[in-house]
């Protein structure tokens, strides 16, 4: 799984629609730096996830 980092949020890539977050450059990554917050909506699991 891959992620990024936006406005010092971790989003999940792709983006789950739930997100309204669009990634655009932001250099891919796959580890979870432990310096920004987590997006709920990426980083959570919500019932019926189909992402
Ligand atoms: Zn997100």
């Amino acid at each position: 799984m891959l992620y990024f980092v936006k406005d010092n949020m971790i989003h999940r890539f792709p983006t789950p629609k739930r997100c309204g977050c669009i990634h655009k450059n932001e250099p891919l990554r796959d580890t979870i730096p432990h310096d920004v917050e987590e997006c709920v909506y990426c980083m959570r699991s919500w019932p019926g996830d189909d992402c």
